[in-house]
């Protein structure tokens, strides 16, 4: 775990922010204060970091954090707060049935601590209420890669951008989101002359070092793919050798010439010049993130992309091939262990009986949860009315980070039994609990997280836990063991892992490509980054070789009828699209105790056209009210022709501890996609006002 860079003192770690994943050198000064420097021998990375990755050691600080459980509000001991969960869940079990009672978790957990949720819930209260906050950030390229593969697997790796001739981004601000994934794409195109195209209704930061920036209609991603693959077919295009290995091919055309070019909003030039340069590039790689995945057609923007990468046999091998990029540290470790409502573990299918017996069986579990439970945004339908009666929140701030989020606040606040573990004790979630656990941080606690291209690298701890706090995988183990359970009686974070890679072991048997059994025993202080498969296939890519998860081993063409958003009201005339800033992150409970990242944008704002300003009579850096069926937020204008007319944007992290009126998920709708679950957040329809005190 140290480095052999500098000496014993130095800890290498991961990054606890976006899904790049950077390796990162921790150097504690033994008085409180860390140094962080990226770490030059971390694949993801290679020493490069982006400037929240930079700042990691000005967020250390310990103020705020919870010291103590609490239960009411009044500090209690450990015993006392984890008997109270245990008792109320196996009370609430016992009267309604194990569906009464849920678990929502976050894409910070590390992988450990979502191995151990998932155990409990799904296998020893068998119910499959276990959802997580990445439901809201990539559930969309779930639900198309298992539509169009078979399973939930990323193809490709982070080289391949630097592989390709041509890197189309869309719905991706990569720039800020993923900087130093962007920073690689750079030193390609400088290198190599890659060509990067940016297809995004706003001139995002990324479309500066971009060949070319097709400003799309919002929502119309699926056209345009759609109109691509037709291209491919009329001009020969499509690979004749890859085409068997494909089912559905003729029906998803035949869909996809619904399709007409006037939805797309490009002039005839910039559509034409598009679909010729993609189509007569072989090596293309199409990096798509939060501008497609949330959206109420979510699932079939991703398999409209999908569908071209498909039938050119442009995936899985070098310099080409789809890439879903996941917004959050370990969104991709919580897939592969199945932290989500409708999966299992280790790519096995929860609604497959021989699956389930396997899990049911290495478990020795009392029980399985056979079908799939509720999704994020269900969920707390559920919590509202009564269904669940007792929610355990771990890691993350539904309160605030949920579409709708005032209702979910509502929701939460009635809830029979709310349990909430988090580092902090005042965010406006942990406020709802009726028992509050205080959890390690990053720097704290021990475990794997996995990024966007399926490396597995190790978080390690280097400053010790403030007070009481301790990690989640032990708070959910005392939780099951109180409750009775057999099988929770790990000493470690290696421990959890070592029985997690023996399963993955049970799914290898089982037709399964994640089989890390490989690293069960290795020396797991020492582990060093590691992407899966572990075997030799193909340099570690995924089916560039025609062979597809699917039961008759062939990847499957989706018909994608593609529709565009729904008209805004007179009422709510504009559409508000939702995103993140360069320098803050999430919820802001780390990214704002550095004074350094909020020089960049330092209060919510509202990126407005000229014209709708204008028309509206507001004024740069005037307050703007926005409102919607759902809330209301008080924003400051940003008067900006990089957003499109009608088509105002606004960042989501501020919160009601750091601007009570600036908080813009109360404004979503949650509206979701019907197959993926998730919240389309980039769309909501709102009505604008210059703000007046009076
Ligand atoms: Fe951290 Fe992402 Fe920045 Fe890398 S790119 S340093 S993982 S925030």
């Amino acid at each position: 775990r140290a480095s052999r860079h500098e000496g014993a003192s130095i800890i290498r770690t991961t990054c606890p922010y976006c899904g790049v994943g950077c390796g990162v050198l921790a150097a504690p000064d033994g008085k409180g204060g860390v140094t962080v420097t990226g770490d030059p021998d971390h694949p993801a990375n290679r020493g490069r970091l982006c400037v929240k990755g930079a700042a990691l050691g000005e967020t250390l600080a310990t103020d705020g954090r919870l010291l103590a459980p609490r239960i009411n509000g009044a500090e209690a001991g450990w015993d006392a707060a984890l008997y109270l969960i245990a008792q109320r869940f196996a009370r609430t079990i016992a009267m309604h049935g194990p569906d009464s009672v849920a678990l929502y978790v976050s894409g910070q957990l590390l992988t450990e601590d979502y191995y151990v949720a998932n155990k409990l819930m799904k296998g020893f209260i068998g119910s499959a209420n276990i959802d997580t906050n990445s439901r809201l950030c990539m559930a969309s390229s779930v639900a198309g890669h298992r539509r169009a593969f078979g399973t939930d697997t990323v193809p490709g790796q982070y080289e391949d951008l630097e592989l390709a001739d041509l890197v189309v981004l869309v719905g991706s601000n990569l720039a800020w989101c993923h900087p130093v994934l962007h920073q690689r794409l750079l030193a390609a195109k400088a290198a190599r002359g890659t060509k990067i195209v940016v297809i995004d209704p706003r001139r995002t930061a990324t479309c500066e070092g971009a060949d070319l920036h097709l400003a799309l209609a919002p929502g119309a991603d699926a056209h345009l793919f759609n109109l691509l693959l037709c291209h491919l077919f009329d001009r020969g295009r499509s690979c004749t050798d890859f085409l068997p290995r494909l089912t559905g091919t003729d029906v998803a055309v035949a869909a996809a010439r619904t399709s007409r070019a006037e939805d797309t909003g490009l002039s005839p030039a910039d559509l034409d010049g598009f679909l010729a340069l993609w189509a007569g590039t072989e090596k293309v790689v199409t990096v798509y993130s939060q501008g497609i995945n949330q959206s109420d057609s979510g699932t079939d923007k991703v398999n409209a992309i999908l569908n071209c990468h498909l039938a050119t046999g442009r995936i899985g091998r070098p310099g080409m091939g789809p890439f879903s990029v996941t917004g959050q540290p370990n969104a991709m470790g919580g897939r592969e262990v199945g932290g989500l409502a409708n999966m299992l573990a280790c790519h096995l299918d929860l609604e497959n009986p021989a699956h389930r017996a396997a899990v049911q069986r290495f478990w020795a579990s009392p029980t399985m949860a056979e079908r799939p439970g509720l999704k994020a945004v269900d969920m707390f339908r559920a919590v509202e009315d009564g269904r669940i009666k007792a929610l355990w929140i771990l890691h993350t701030n539904p309160a605030v980070s949920m579409p709708d989020a005032d209702r979910v606040a509502r929701a939460i606040a009635s809830c029979d039994f709310v349990a909430v573990s988090d580092a902090f004790g005042s965010t406006d979630t942990a406020r709802l609990a009726h028992v509050l656990l205080p959890a390690t941080a990053w720097g704290e606690k021990d475990g794997t997280v996995t990024n966007s291209e399926r490396m597995m690298s190790r978080q390690r701890a280097f400053l010790p836990a403030p007070g009481q706090a301790r990690p989640d995988w032990w708070q959910l183990a005392q939780v099951a063991r109180r409750m009775g359970f057999s099988g929770f009686d790990w000493t470690s974070p290696a421990e959890i892992f070592s029985e997690y890679a023996a399963l993955s072991g049970v799914a290898g048997a089982l037709g399964s490509d994640f089989d890390i059994s490989g690293l069960r025993g290795a020396d797991y202080e020492a582990l060093a980054p590691v992407v899966w498969p572990l075997a030799a296939r193909k340099g570690g890519r995924f089916f560039g070789d025609g062979r597809f998860h699917t039961p008759d081993g062939r990847g499957r063409m989706v018909p994608v009828t593609a529709r565009l958003p729904e008209a805004t009201s007179a009422e709510h005339p504009f559409r508000l699209n939702t995103g993140r800033v360069r320098d803050q992150w999430h919820t802001m409970t780390r990214t704002g105790l550095s004074s350094r990242l909020s020089q960049h944008l330092g209060e919510p704002y509202l990126e407005i056209h000229p014209a709708d300003a204008a028309r509206l009579g507001l004024a740069p850096a005037a307050l703007a009210e926005v409102t919607s069926p759902q809330g209301r937020a008080i924003l400051r204008a940003m008067v900006s022709d990089a957003v499109a007319p009608g088509h105002p944007f606004a960042p989501m992290h501020w919160t009601g501890e750091t601007a009570p009126s600036g908080r813009v998920d109360a404004l979503v709708a949650a509206v979701t996609d019907l197959v993926s679950g998730q919240p389309a957040s980039k769309s909501t329809p709102v009505a604008i006002r210059p703000f007046s005190a009076g």
